[in-house]
């Protein structure tokens, strides 16, 4: 029995362990064609079958509807940032940009390469502790785009609901696609790196309506353009087979233990085991996120005083928590908890944050 550890990572993260189980068995002759999946041609009707699958299943749990195409990208969900002004802004448009944390400005940083985005809401202010209310947007309908980030890795918080607009609505879903459901028919398109939720990284995935597609600008680079990608299956340049493969194995695996609802369950029971240590140590510990705004993903918290966090960021690490300090453009402190990450990790790390308040509060 191999010893894992208490993976807190924020992205590459926690990937399922029978998932690497399976891809080590499959390492070296990937079912009987005497190579590694990372070998096939990608022209192969067995790597095919790996990539057509990984689709299916992809549709089948997010219950994607017909209308959409699901795409296998490279260059991270930061290359979208890009590519969605490249492709659906001309110049004299405008697009509303959500600002929820350091990702969806970045975002909204590349789209004024392209065209006129503006601020549709924004919660700077209050450090980016929540997510705004609905009647807090201000977008027009005949923008663009309308863009948001569902969940906010760097800050804690994560949407609740989504806005229905009458704009085409984008959402970088990077850090909580899969793990609870989403009507997906609210959105032109959705994005997500790999990375958390979905596999290694290496792979985005992309969902987008495909009539949203022929919208698109036509004169930009061809491997830039969404309809590239969506005429060739995502293959008309070799794809990471190997990501693609593993995301598919780990689609696979949200399946077999119940699908979306069941993921949901059991990262509302996770995320819950962490913010009730926070809410009953009578201001020990201080969730960054207000509430409502929380998210089932990233637990943000900062312990009271400078030094004694930093002794539990240290003792955190010896006790084997690993990835648990916040991102450095905020500090404090971070448990990523994706859906690989266990139960029994969160249960854990829950008991360990109780005895170091106990000893040191
Ligand atoms: N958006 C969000 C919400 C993220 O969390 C991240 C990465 N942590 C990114 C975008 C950037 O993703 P990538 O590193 O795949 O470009």
């Amino acid at each position: 029995q191999v010893k894992r550890a208490y993976n807190f990572n924020a992205g590459p993260s926690a990937l399922p362990l029978e998932v690497l189980e399976k891809a080590q068995q499959e390492f070296i002759d990937f079912r009987g064609t005497g190579m590694s999946v990372m070998e096939l041609s990608h022209r192969s009707s067995d790597y095919e079958a790996v990539h057509n699958q990984a689709k299916d299943s992809l549709k089948e749990l997010l219950s994607i509807p017909e209308d959409y195409e699901i795409l296998f990208l490279q260059g991270g969900a930061s290359l979208q940032f890009s590519m969605i002004p490249m492709n659906f802004l001309k110049p004299e448009q405008k697009a509303g940009y959500i600002l929820t944390g350091s990702w969806s400005e970045k975002a909204f940083k590349e789209a004024k390469l392209f065209g006129n985005p503006y601020e549709a809401a924004s919660t700077k202010e209050g450090n980016y502790s929540r997510i705004p209310q609905l009647d807090e947007l201000n977008y027009n309908a005949d923008d663009a785009y309308l863009h948001l980030t569902s969940n906010n890795t760097i800050f804690g918080t994560e949407w609740k609901e989504f806005p229905s607009v009458d704009v085409p609505l984008i959402g970088d879903m990077s850090s909580d696609i899969l793990s609870k459901p989403v009507d997906v028919s609210k959105f032109s398109l959705i994005y997500a790196g790999a990375q958390k939720n979905l596999g290694p990284s290496g792979v985005t995935v992309v969902i987008v309506r495909k009539d949203f597609i022929e919208k698109a600008n036509k004169n930009i680079p061809t491997m830039l353009k969404y309809s590239t990608h969506a005429d060739n299956n995502s293959l008309y340049n070799t794809p990471p087979t190997f990501g693609i493969y593993m995301l598919g194995e780990v689609l696979n695996w949200a399946k077999s233990i119940g699908g979306i609802t069941e993921v949901a369950k059991r990262n509302e029971e996770k995320a819950k085991l962490l913010y009730d240590v926070i809410d009953e140590s009578n201001g020990f510990y201080t969730g960054h996120a207000e509430k409502d705004s929380r998210s089932f993903m990233n637990v943000t918290f900062r312990v009271k005083g400078e030094e004694l966090e930093k002794k539990f960021l240290a003792e955190a690490g010896q006790e084997g928590f690993v990835g648990v300090k916040g991102h450095r453009s905020v500090g404090g402190c971070r448990a990523s908890i994706y859906n690989a990450v266990p139960y029994e990790a969160c249960k854990a790390f829950s008991e360990f944050m109780k005895q170091f308040q106990k000893v040191n509060g």
